[in-house]
């Protein structure tokens, strides 16, 4: 029923489309029936694409940085509340694992610093000033955003990798995997007491995703 449709490759990667992002895009057509004016309609369809450019751009970061380290990756899956890239199963250091699950954040600080140092010569028209100035929060609050220490997103992952170092695989991976459980929560109720559903979705996913970490433990070890 939740296939995924191959809309591309780059760099090698396959790109699929989940098909749940079909709610997100008919979400989006609806409410942009509530403009009139051309240029609010279209900047209602445009924003989510810059989003979800930057959200794929982000996922090839850490593509390219475990391809740094020989690892493949088999897809990269944009879904409604963001994008998963299928690294191929492999062991890496508690340092790989850092710079690994780093690259994703450290790719959209490096476009919020250059829209930021651009934005002199770009800005030219305040329309050019909106886009460019959008385009900073989305890196900004994407690469802050993903550097939540709720595993098994990234700040999740390099807190399981520090604590690693200390603890071991195993150990590390039931704290920082608890520690994701208990922010799954605080998304959930918080994306419920606003109405957003994105949030309530990626507290289930992250829960459910730390759970599955626990459990492959089991076979790992
Ligand atoms: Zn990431």
């Amino acid at each position: 029923m939740f296939k995924s449709w191959k809309i591309g490759r780059i760099a090698g990667i396959d790109l699929y489309l989940h098909s749940t992002f079909l709610l997100l895009l008919a979400f989006t057509a609806l409410s942009g029936l509530a403009y009139h004016d051309p240029l609010s309609q279209l900047l209602n369809l445009g924003l989510p694409l810059m989003l979800f450019t930057i959200v794929v751009l982000h996922e090839l970061g850490h593509a390219l940085a475990a391809r740094h380290y020989g690892v493949g990756t088999r897809e990269i899956t944009l879904y409604p509340i963001g994008g998963v890239a299928r690294l191929q199963a492999a062991r890496f250091t508690a340092e790989q694992e850092m710079v690994v699950s780093a690259a994703g954040p450290a790719v959209n600080f490096a476009l919020a610093g250059a829209a930021w140092l651009l934005a002199p010569s770009l800005a030219v028209t305040p329309l050019a000033a909106f886009l460019l100035s959008q385009f900073l929060v989305y890196n900004l609050g994407l690469g802050l955003f993903n550097l939540v220490p709720a595993f098994p997103m990234d700040g999740g992952r390099i807190l399981r990798a520090f604590l690693s170092r200390r603890y071991g695989h195993a150990r590390a991976t039931l704290t920082a995997a608890g520690w994701g459980q208990k922010f799954a929560w605080v998304f959930g109720i918080l994306g419920l007491l606003t109405a957003s559903f994105n949030l309530v979705f990626l507290g289930i996913f992250v829960w459910l995703a730390a759970a599955a970490e626990v459990s492959q433990l089991g076979r790992r070890w």
